[in-house]
């Protein structure tokens, strides 16, 4: 029987990873193994009635009896562990969500739906590692990968309102932190219904301002706020989650650098794990909107087409509707006033489902498909 490991799998990600994975019966055909940096010896997951007791996640002599690793662990851990297990001829499947071996040469961006066949051919070539995308890029990709499958788009500008849980649990913690204090300071004003609103205003903007308000995490307030700026910087003047924009679509796409241009504004705000885009896209002709909903809503069983008014809109594609479903709302579309070759769209996404776990998850499988 094949052996898996997995590491990784208490974290945010990991955890989403392991749920979906019961949901979906996956713990089958094949023997687990769960991993911890922290608590080897202590009882893991319990899976299918077994209780698992916890492995060394820092033991490469058992780590490279796996036929395939998982890991949802974080870079570090991948920059630690991994170049040793090469270093023992390890010649198993090294699957990851951390963005560490992403961009390696003999790596794979794995979105199965969107590059099936740029995963098959990987498989084929004897490429072992296979890499989980960045969260706004996959959730992009689901959501338009029917424009990129007809190869009608000349280039993509994405503006993004990104949800607290891409920058950890911590972070999530944080924004409901900020979150409670806005509402218990406000809370005379708002039981008040006499109270004039330029004085419940100066109320929530005393408390945001108050250097006591908790920002350690986010380094400013996001609740009744937001943050425009994500990860750190390039040299360009982009922040680097809008370089991975077009450096992991190509990729993905298994396209050389820079064929489709994409660019953008990241931007932080209060959601917790919905990552929205709103999109201009720069088609290369002229295409009726009718043939352009069709070509997305029939891309792949997640992506669904919300009609153009607000009352879809509002019932659909909001991430307080989208949140903990594996569904790719795509609505707002019209074409732009701009020219009939531009169009606008608007999508929603899980970022701890489609935009980390749920691509590792599939491709666990299809790993171990391939390895029979
Ligand atoms: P995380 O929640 O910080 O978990 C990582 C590890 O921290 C756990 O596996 C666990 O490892 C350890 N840990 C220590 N204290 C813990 C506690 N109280 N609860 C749970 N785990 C604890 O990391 P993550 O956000 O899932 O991210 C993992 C990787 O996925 C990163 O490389 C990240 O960049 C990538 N990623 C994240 C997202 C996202 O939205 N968060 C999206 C895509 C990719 P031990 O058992 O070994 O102690």
């Amino acid at each position: 029987m094949k052996k898996v490991g997995i590491i990784g799998w208490r974290g945010m990600v990991g955890s989403v990873l392991m749920e979906r994975m019961r949901q979906e019966g996956d713990f089958q055909g094949y023997e687990p193994s769960f991993f911890s940096t922290s608590q080897a010896g202590q009882a893991g997951p319990e899976v299918n009635g077994t209780v698992y007791e916890l492995l060394d996640a820092r033991n490469v002599a058992l780590l490279s009896e796996m036929d395939i690793i998982v890991s949802c662990q974080g870079g570090g851990y991948t920059a630690e562990v991994h170049p040793q297990l090469l270093a023992k001829n390890w010649a198993g499947y090294w699957i990851d969500a951390a963005s560490k071996l992403r961009l390696d040469e003999d790596s794979i961006i794995v979105l199965d739906p969107v590059n099936r066949n740029v995963i098959d051919q990987g498989l084929a070539k004897g490429i072992k590692k296979y890499i989980g995308g960045n969260c706004t890029v996959s959730l992009m990709m689901m959501g338009l990968g029917g424009l990129f499958a007809k190869g009608w788009v000349e280039w993509i500008t994405s503006q993004t309102y990104q949800a607290a849980s891409g920058a950890g649990a911590k972070n999530m913690r944080e924004l409901v932190e900020q979150m409670r204090l806005v509402g218990e300071n406000a809370q005379d004003y708002l039981d008040d219904p006499a109270t004039t609103i330029l004085n419940l205003d100066r109320n929530v903007i005393d408390t945001l301002r108050n250097p006591a308000f908790p920002t350690a995490n986010f380094g400013a307030p996001l609740a009744g706020s937001l943050i425009p700026w994500i990860d750190s910087p390039m040299d360009n003047g982009q922040t680097r989650e809008e370089w991975k924009g077009v450096t992991e679509t190509n990729k993905i796409l298994g396209l050389a650098p820079g064929t489709i241009p994409i660019d953008g504004c990241c931007v932080r705000i209060g959601s917790m794990r919905c990552h929205s885009q709103a999109f201009t896209v720069k088609l290369k002709k002229d295409i009726p909107l009718s043939e352009i909903e069709q070509a997305i809503g029939e891309h792949n069983q997640w992506v669904q087409l919300v009609a153009n008014t607000k009352e879809e809109t509002l019932k659909e594609l909001t991430p307080a509707r989208v949140t903990g479903t594996l569904d790719i709302p795509v609505g707002r579309l019209r074409k732009m006033n701009i020219g009939p070759e531009y169009l606008s769209a608007f999508s929603v996404g899980d970022q701890l489902l489609w935009g980390a776990a749920e691509p590792v998850r599939r491709m666990l499988k299809i790993a171990l498909e391939y390895i029979g």
